[in-house]
């Protein structure tokens, strides 16, 4: 069923046939290429156009010890065409040769390109790259196809432009000492280890199958379906995200771990919910008895989350926390926050733990519209942290003691404008724009509109966008609508959302100002 364009001729001629046909009945032909990006203002060269992703269904039969995907790896996608579509694009890097391509069961001719335009100058940063497909027949506007792509080989961790890594990336806990996969994917990680319309407005469920040795745990997004024996050392292991999920948010973490499962209350609706942590089980016993008590921590923190932003809004809670220094930093992956630890062991602190667990919220339900409004995701988790710290935690630093601390950043950090970032996505995790600044922001709307007006606007935006995305026009919106503030005051609001994200440099005004 492989057929690439470069090689097969026979499919050269049945295009050119097939353009000849098409050009002549033009007014029932109406089928034309999918845009091969967004037009993402930060990674214009993930996206794909013409298409709307519904599903992903994907099996991986993994080898942890070489780090390999064996044969029988492949990825269903369910798609609706919003255009008449004549070829179409998948996010997909060329680490990983394709056995071949089906489009509603019948082989397609596809072809493999790095993304255009150059993602960054420093030749250690991963290009972006494309898997063109040809379906043998066109796609109705408006139709719901199907796409098979069977594929084997080592995937590649991607290299960021600010040099982290992130994807499908080996989980070492010293050079040499592997175990499997720490799977985090912001921004763009996901077409490392399976092919997709990689960016976080085009949402869908995710079904993940993975078949490995038995001694390992194999993880996914939301809730386990089922875990097979397969008789032959390996298991299945089969986890549904039900709720849709940007891509970036996915995970296909495998190791092997201590698992606790258990169940919570979120007291604002009274659902039970499914909690799951697996620690690594390499870790040191006093690491890992740390890690422990830390996630005992989760149903207090989910419930102080709920009362602020509305009940949980998925099936399943918990984290994983793996022992992979090399990555260094920790991901809200839907329902499962990923934490990589350090030197000596796995590693969750209490305020990381409430900051990606608000993520659950603000980032993985409301998702940023484009990359250039990561600033919400952070900006909500970082006063959600400050907040929690302080409130429960009783930590020194109160929300109005953060936005002054913020508001006295020296002025050349200020020269990168939240909603902007230059364009730049070396500056994607920038920790003043993305992070402090955003949260000041919000802390000073809080201060401006007072406590009970802020929380419901939490609580509407959760409503209003939850499952699906924001972009900064509609928090702008929403934001002056649950202010309660009419005429100059309004005008004056909108005035200070502005300059918190938009200006390159220190905004003028501040909560003292209404
Ligand atoms: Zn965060």
């Amino acid at each position: 069923m492989n057929r690439p364009t470069s090689a097969a001729r026979g499919a050269i001629a049945l295009s050119v046939l097939t353009a000849l046909l098409a050009f002549a009945a033009p007014a029932s032909a109406g089928f034309s290429p999918g845009a091969k990006t967004l037009g993402d203002p930060i990674i214009p060269q993930v996206g794909n156009g013409g298409y709307d992703v519904k599903k992903y269904e994907i099996d991986l039969s993994y080898d942890p010890v070489t780090n390999r995907f064996l044969a029988g790896t492949k990825t269903l996608i369910v798609a609706k065409a919003t255009q008449g579509l004549s070829r179409f694009s998948l996010d997909f890097q060329r680490d990983l040769a394709i056995d071949g391509v089906e489009v509603d069961g019948a082989d397609a001719s596809y072809s493999r390109a790095d993304a255009k335009p150059k993602l960054s100058s420093n030749p250690e940063v991963t290009q972006p790259a494309k898997l063109t497909i040809k379906p043998p027949t066109g796609l109705a506007r408006g139709s719901k196809f199907s796409v098979v792509v069977a594929y084997h080989g080592e995937p590649k961790a991607i290299v960021d432009a600010d040099t982290s890594f992130e994807g499908w990336v080996q989980a070492c806990s010293s050079p040499g000492d592997c175990d499997g996969s720490f799977t985090v994917n912001e921004p763009i990680g996901a077409q490392s280890w399976f092919p997709a319309n990689n960016h976080p407005s085009d949402k869908a469920k995710l079904r993940l199958a993975t078949t490995a040795p038995a001694a390992y745990t194999a993880i996914g997004s939301g809730k386990q379906v089922s875990r097979v024996d397969n008789g032959d050392g390996t298991a299945t292991t089969t986890w549904a995200e039900n709720k849709p999920m940007a891509t970036y948010l996915a995970t296909g973490t495998v190791g092997r771990f201590d698992v606790e499962q258990g169940t919570m209350t979120d007291h604002t609706d009274g659902t039970e919910i499914p909690t799951f942590t697996a620690i690594d089980s390499a870790g040191p016993q006093q690491r890992k008895d740390e890690v422990a008590t830390a996630a005992m921590r989760i149903p207090e923190m989910v419930n102080f989350l709920a009362r602020k932003f509305g009940s949980y809004p998925f099936e399943t809670v918990g984290l994983v926390a793996d022992w992979v220094p090399a990555v260094g930093y920790a991901l809200e992956n839907q329902t499962k926050p990923h934490f990589s630890g350090d030197e000596e062991g796995p590693q969750v602190d209490d305020s990381t733990l409430a900051h990606e667990l608000s993520h659950q919220w603000m980032g993985d339900s409301i998702s940023p519209a484009n990359w250039s409004t990561i600033w919400f995701n952070e900006g909500w988790a970082t006063f959600s942290e400050v907040l929690f710290d302080n409130k429960v935690d009783g930590a020194e630093m109160t929300p109005r003691k953060f936005f002054k601390a913020v508001y006295e950043i020296k002025p050349k950090y200020w020269k990168i404008a939240p909603a902007k970032l230059d364009g730049d996505p070396a500056n994607l995790f920038d920790g003043v724009a993305v992070y402090n600044r955003p949260g000041a922001m919000l802390e000073g709307l809080r201060e401006i509109i007072g406590n009970k007006r802020f929380f419901a606007f939490a609580h509407d935006l959760n409503d209003r966008h939850g499952y699906g995305n924001i972009s900064r026009g509609e928090f702008v919106g929403e934001a002056k609508r649950a202010s309660g503030l009419h005429g100059g005051k309004l005008k004056r609001l909108g005035r200070y959302l502005r300059q918190w994200l938009l200006w390159q440099k220190r905004p003028h005004l501040t909560p003292s100002d209404f």
